[in-house]
């Protein structure tokens, strides 16, 4: 743990799950013991956030897996921040691989709807990473620094924002980065932070890693300086499991 505040967990319930499903999660959850010295969030997709946030316990926070880049208005299909705030949400996950990738958002919609999340008072977590065929071309920097830079040119202040490094080859995939790739890139942002935004921000922003961690390969992510948490998919659809990852602070 390098930055300051407390370890962060969050899960990414992505498009999944029913309103059966997901009371069997939260009753999971409110039953699992939580190291307290972690902060723990969840994010659901919003038809359930109400749901989610009236079920489980306090400990717990919401963060919407998305959100729309100002005010709320006509804009079919979207989501407000405003709305988000009002069901309760504390945070939004912005910039995650599938919304680049499959959505095509680019790096300045990303940029501005994090200003937007942060000018509402909602924390953001934003995320950063790299395909496989950049890592293989020796990019894996270059592409995350322009992600980075694209945030850093959009907010006002990174007070209310946790950074997730996500390798896009290890989201989904079961192929989980060691702690040793986790922990280069982390130093590396913690770097870039450094020379691009400032020593204090460099040393206070929590950054986390997401990628088929699970219950099994986190407590070893989780000794490495600089991972301050993390980002889980698939793995926080457990209970559990979820918790396990929560409990593997250091
Ligand atoms: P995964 O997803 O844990 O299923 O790899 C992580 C993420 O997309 O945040």
């Amino acid at each position: 743990m390098a930055g300051s505040g407390k370890f962060f967990v969050g899960g990414n319930w992505k498009c999944n799950g029913t309103k059966d499903s997901i009371s069997k999660l939260v009753s999971d959850l409110n039953s699992s013991k939580l190291e307290p010295d972690v902060d723990v969030v969840v994010a659901p997709p919003f038809v359930y956030i109400d749901q989610v946030k009236n079920s489980i316990t306090d400990r717990i926070e919401i963060s919407a897996q998305n959100s729309w880049v100002g005010k709320g208005g006509a804009f079919t299909g979207e989501i407000s921040v405003e709305q988000l705030k009002d069901l309760g949400c504390k945070w939004v996950i912005l910039g995650h691989s599938e919304r680049r990738h499959v959505i095509g958002e680019n790096d300045e919609f990303i940029g501005k709807k994090a200003a937007y999340a942060l000018s509402q008072g909602v924390g953001v977590i934003a995320c950063i990473g790299e395909l496989l065929q950049e890592r293989e071309a020796g990019k894996t920097f270059d592409v995350c620094f322009q992600q980075l830079k694209a945030y850093a040119d959009a907010v006002p202040s990174w007070d209310n924002i946790v950074i997730a490094y996500e390798p896009v080859w290890a989201i989904g995939t079961g192929k989980v980065a060691t702690p040793e790739q986790a922990q280069e890139v982390h130093v590396a942002v913690r770097d870039w932070l450094k020379k691009n935004v400032s020593a204090e921000v460099a040393s206070r922003t929590r950054i986390i890693y997401g990628g088929s961690v699970n219950g099994g390969n986190c407590s070893e992510l989780a000794k490495k300086e600089d991972i301050d948490g993390f980002l889980v998919g698939g793995a926080s659809l457990k209970g559990p499991e979820f918790a396990v990852i929560v409990n593997s602070v250091t």
